[in-house]
């Protein structure tokens, strides 16, 4: 199930919301109001990139086993 994380433009507040349609409008849970921003989901980018430093040790981007030696 997507669970996005937002910010609300009225009170700054960070909330996660899980959104089951495309169009369901988000509202703000401490203030209500609906003029929220959807961040990028902060767990996509951590899985990929704790999975780039620390996993398998290769890449695409070079030929060695060990990314230790490339700064892709
Ligand atoms: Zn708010």
């Amino acid at each position: 199930m997507p669970l996005y994380e937002y910010v609300c433009l009225h009170c700054q507040h960070r909330f996660e919301a899980l959104v089951k349609a495309r169009s369901e409008n988000v509202i703000c849970p401490r203030c209500q109001s609906p003029k929220v921003k959807k961040l990028i989901s902060s767990f996509g980018i951590g899985g990929n990139s704790s999975r780039l430093k620390g996993g398998s040790g290769s890449c695409s981007g070079c030929s060695s086993s060990s990314c230790s030696t490339c700064h892709q």
